[in-house]
């Protein structure tokens, strides 16, 4: 992973929305897969884009399909989606015993997109372990509980704070039998 660091250019082309898919798609992985060299590039390049990091629920009003598909729009879905990634390579690279700590300490992790994250990370395989398990899901409702109201619909609060609740249920059974 070390030896393949997407470019520079390639990280400036994502943050601009002019990679292709199959680029975007790659230097994405990369991002995700907890790289801190590349995540303090990319929280440099959007400080001096002048982004406030961590816009609030923008990320997910896109998953939501209500941001404008101009390429301004789209500029900033990458842009989103990168700062989703580096918040979640952070909250990857933090021990588990310190995480619920940074989730409840800094608002840029109340987001939809990460809660469901927990969500998706407590149903893949390598989490099925009930401790990593259970962590997970108690994260999904700590920012579930803590999402900014006027940031997202009352609806999509109400199903990630019932989604998480279900998933907690499920691996409290699972870790009892
Ligand atoms: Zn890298």
């Amino acid at each position: 992973m070390t030896d393949d660091h997407p470019t520079p250019e390639m990280l400036d082309r994502l943050l601009a929305g002019a990679s292709s898919s199959d680029e975007s798609t790659r230097v994405l992985a990369h991002l995700l897969g907890r790289c801190e060299t590349c995540s303090r590039y990319v929280r440099g390049a959007l400080a001096r884009a002048g982004r406030p990091p961590g816009g609030p629920g923008a990320y997910d009003q896109a998953f939501a399909g209500s941001l404008t598909r101009s390429s301004d729009g789209i500029a900033s879905v990458h842009a989103d989606q990168l700062e989703a990634a580096a918040l979640w390579a952070t909250i990857e690279g933090t021990p588990q015993p310190l995480r619920g700590r940074l989730i409840a300490s800094d608002p840029r992790y109340h987001t939809w997109a990460i809660a469901s994250r927990f969500l998706d990370a407590a149903a893949e395989t390598h989490w099925q372990d009930s401790p990593g398990r259970l962590a997970a899901c108690r994260l999904a409702l700590a920012i579930a509980e803590r999402l900014p109201t006027a940031a997202y619909p009352p609806g999509l609060t109400h199903d990630l704070l019932a989604r998480a609740l279900g998933s907690l249920a499920d691996a409290l059974r699972l870790a009892h039998q």
